[in-house]
């Protein structure tokens, strides 16, 4: 039986074991198969007209010490960026009372850092817990973290920690060179055993094979628990970054993608994130056929330009889809 004809019940059966030949086979499949085959998974777990937001606020803006080759933020490159100190608790509560009036149900904190300070904590917590007064969820991603600070946003209340893999583990070494992946891997699994949420995905359209997507997904996919949120971002092409110039990813490339971790992960928000200003209406349709159920919302996406809130709410209305689902299913 081909991977399109499967029975849909077992299609969305959560696994563990993915081989890589069957993540190769799903990225290859005819685009129509490729499609139906994830809008039938995610209509056995979610609604498929609903999408859920968050908002993305930088709390603490370049000057980091990495070598992120498609990072404005690193203190490496030449980007035009203004360098900003860990902003104060109460700008942060403003900025998260306004995306909550704009419709979003999740606030997350992103702060340039190889890895924080323990007193950096403090102030992160603060906001942490300040956000969720206000009725919102929370997540931060803050870098690598020790186990004393995971515990302590544990103990905060935190919700979700966004660490990304970015890519495969073999392509890795052409975009980062100053942590390695299996440090990503152990602060992923710092983050899982203190019982916070995990979200973690990757950057597509950095130059890297067909192989290299299938095997971010496959790593992904086989942790012994999805993360909850799987952010696929297609790059932001930044001036003055190693990976500016690279040649754009096909968009139809980026919605299989995105179609391939919804059949992985069938209870994760896959979440649209960096780059959709760059995609067309009907692309974005697409990719929430293809699966994608959150994006972020908001004209600024850390440092880099977003759709402007209203028209993110008219492409909304156009389609029918409707704002909300911020639990994990
Ligand atoms: S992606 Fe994060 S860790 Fe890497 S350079 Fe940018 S801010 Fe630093």
């Amino acid at each position: 039986m081909s991977a399109s004809q499967k029975p849909l019940e077992s299609a969305a059966t959560i696994r563990h074991d993915w081989q890589l030949h069957e993540v190769e086979a799903l990225l290859a499949l005819p685009f129509n198969d490729l499609i139906f085959q994830a809008q039938s998974v995610h209509r056995v777990y979610f609604d498929p007209n609903e999408v859920q937001v968050s908002s993305l606020l930088s709390i603490k803006t370049g000057s980091c010490s990495e070598d992120c080759g498609y990072c404005p933020q690193s203190a490496r490159y030449d980007s035009d960026l203004n360098p900003e100190a860990l902003m104060p608790v109460d700008a942060v509560l403003k900025a998260a009372q306004q995306a909550k009036e704009q419709g979003a149900s999740r606030f997350c904190m992103g702060a340039a850092w190889r890895s924080p300070k323990d007193r950096d904590i403090e102030r992160v917590v603060e906001m942490v817990q300040g956000v969720k007064a206000l009725g919102m969820e929370t997540c931060v991603t803050l870098g690598m973290l020790s186990d004393k600070q995971t515990q302590a946003l544990k103990d905060g209340g935190l919700d979700y920690y966004n660490h990304n893999l970015d890519t495969s583990e073999d392509y890795y070494s052409e975009i980062i060179t100053t942590r390695t992946y299996q440090d990503r891997l152990d602060t992923l699994e710092r983050v899982r055993d203190a019982g916070i949420n995990v979200c973690c995905g990757g950057i597509v359209g950095m130059g890297e094979s067909a192989t290299d997507r299938a095997k971010l997904l496959l790593q992904l996919a086989n942790m012994p628990k999805h993360p909850e949120s799987v952010p696929i971002n297609m790059l932001v092409q930044v001036e003055g970054t190693p990976l500016h110039g690279t040649e754009a990813l096909d968009p139809i490339v980026f919605v299989r993608t995105i179609a391939v971790a919804r059949i992985l992960m069938p209870q994760s928000r896959v979440r649209l994130s960096a780059g959709r200003k760059a995609m067309s209406d009907e692309m974005q349709a697409l990719c929430f056929l293809a699966g994608a159920n959150s994006i972020f919302y908001g004209d600024k996406l850390l440092t880099t330009d977003n759709p402007m809130t209203n028209h993110d709410q008219q492409l909304f209305e156009r389609l029918g889809v409707r704002m909300g689902g911020s639990s994990y299913a």
